[in-house]
Formats: structure tokens, C-alpha cells, sequence
């Protein structure tokens, strides 16, 4: 591992990442809730307060009013502390990773489409969490984002590449959506209730658009892994009961972040040692 060191970049990846993340709060809150996104401006949720400016400082707010409310104390969430350094770290991570896929496209360019999609990603992550629901126009805005952000990273090196990742992206999307949905449909047949839901396909989809065919494939494989894992872990505890549905688009976002940062590469050799060390 090449030691962290503290270029502008770098620094300007977590403080920008941590002002993302704070807003990434406000939409995974409001979002749901069919609230605006731009106004009213940063409130407690208790009292309906305003909060100051430097309450409202990413991660530092929070540190200075010692996780309470200025006005009616009431406890304010760590999850939003704890959001805007994850953001950061992965803004950070980004700047650091290892590129995907995508040819040999301008490094700001790939940088730049990184931080997006991690942005993208969060407020999925955080609304399924919360409310086992995937907002089918973050799903589809990021779709088409995602075949935006081929088409400039390909068009950044040569038509040729740009058509050959777009057809690649196009396909994976397509491929992701129509396998999901097909898989939902026969789950629901063979277990009388709905196994998959349909906004997994949708961010699949989504993941297909940014990360191609092969990628995509990684990205699934990696949140069945980590679903299976987790969820088995969460049964034998006790945690999880017998049919309780859990959200499985943090895995598949997660599983696409993993790709995107240490790219197809890596990925496919740690599958290949893993399956050549099981089948010793
Ligand atoms: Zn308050």
C-alpha cells in the first residue's frame, strides 16, 4: 500500500467530500419524505431550530455541539457525522484508486466521474437502509448519468473506444435490469413472496451503466457474497428473523464502489485465488 500523503488534491477530496456527504444527508432524509431539497434550509428535526453556520460544518457542527441540539438538546443522529466521513474517505479513496475499465481516459476526468458516482451511491445506500426502498428516479437519473459519463470518459480517447464503451455499458444496464427483474419474478413464484425487489434490478441497472458488463458481473457477485455473509450471520444471532427482509442494495452499492476503486483487475485475481484455494 503506497503511504496516504497530504497533496492539495488529496485534502481537497476529503474537505469537499465531507461538504458532499453532509448534503447527501439532507437528500437520504428528505428524499423519502417528498420534502425539497434545497429548502428550508438545515433544521433540528425536533424543534425545527435553524441551525448556525458552523453547526452546520461537516462533521466539525456535530463535534461542537456534542452530538445535541443548541436549543432543545435533543440527541442529533451520529449517523451524520459518520456519513460525512465515509464520504470523505471514499472522495479520498477515489483520488487514490486504481482506475476501472474505461481505457485510458484523462485522470481528473475519471476522478471527477468517481466522486459522482460515490455521490450517487450514498444516498441509495442510506435510503434502503432506512426504508428497504430504492427511489426509482435516483435509480434511473443515475442510469443515465452513468452512460453520460461512459460516453465523455470514452469520447476523451477516441470515437472508436467511446462507441465500444458505450454498446459495453448499454448492454450491462440492459442485461442487469432484465436479469434481476426475472430473478425477482421467479423468486416471488418458488417463495410465495417477494424475494428481490424490483429496485435491486434498477440499481444494477444503474451499476451496468457505470461500470460495464464484466464490472457489473464483479459488483454482483461481490453483494451476494457480502449479503450472504451478513445475513447468515444476522439469522444464526438472532438479529435477523426467519423471513425478515433485509436491504440488499447497500451490498450492490458497495459491491460497485469495491470495483470502481480497485478495479476489474484485482477483482477477478482475488476471485481466482479464492476459487483456486477452495478447490484445493
Ligand atoms: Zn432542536
Amino acid at each position: 500500500m503506497t503511504p496516504i500523503s497530504l497533496e492539495p488534491i488529496t485534502v481537497l477530496a476529503a474537505v469537499l467530500g465531507a461538504c458532499v456527504g453532509s448534503f447527501l444527508n439532507v437528500v437520504a432524509w428528505r428524499l423519502p419524505r417528498r420534502e425539497s431539497i434545497l429548502s428550508p434550509p438545515s433544521h433540528c428535526p425536533h424543534c425545527g431550530t435553524t441551525l448556525a453556520w458552523y453547526e452546520n460544518l461537516p462533521v466539525l457542527g456535530w463535534l461542537w455541539l456534542r452530538g445535541r441540539c443548541n436549543h432543545c438538546h435533543a440527541p442529533i443522529s451520529p449517523r451524520y457525522p459518520l456519513v460525512e466521513l465515509l464520504t470523505a474517505g471514499l472522495w479520498v479513496a477515489v483520488v487514490l484508486a486504481s482506475p476501472s475499465a474505461m481505457g485510458a481516459p484523462p485522470l481528473w476526468l475519471l476522478m471527477i466521474a468517481g466522486w459522482a458516482l460515490i455521490s450517487l451511491l450514498v444516498p441509495l445506500v442510506l435510503i434502503d437502509a432506512d426504508q428497504l426502498w430504492l427511489p426509482e428516479p435516483l435509480c434511473r437519473w443515475g442510469l443515465v448519468g452513468g452512460l453520460v459519463v461512459t460516453a465523455l470518459l470514452g469520447i476523451s480517447q477516441s470515437e472508436a473506444i467511446a462507441r465500444q464503451l458505450l454498446v459495453n455499458h448499454l448492454l450491462a444496464a440492459a442485461v442487469g435490469l432484465l436479469v434481476f427483474e426475472g430473478l425477482s419474478a421467479l423468486g416471488e413464484k418458488l417463495l410465495g413472496r417477494p424475494a428481490l425487489g424490483l429496485g435491486d434490478a434498477k440499481l444494477t441497472a444503474l451499476l451496468g451503466a457505470w461500470l460495464g458488463l464484466q464490472g457489473m458481473g464483479l459488483a454482483v457477485a461481490l453483494a451476494v457474497l457480502g449479503g450472504a455473509a451478513l445475513g447468515s450471520i444476522g439469522r444464526l444471532t438472532g438479529r435477523l428473523g426467519p423471513h425478515q427482509p433485509f436491504p440488499f442494495g447497500p451490498f450492490l452499492a458497495f459491491g460497485g464502489i469495491a470495483v470502481w476503486l480497485a478495479g476489474e483487475g484485482w477483482w477477478l485475481r482475488w476471485f481466482g485465488g479464492w476459487l483456486g484455494y477452495q478447490s484445493l
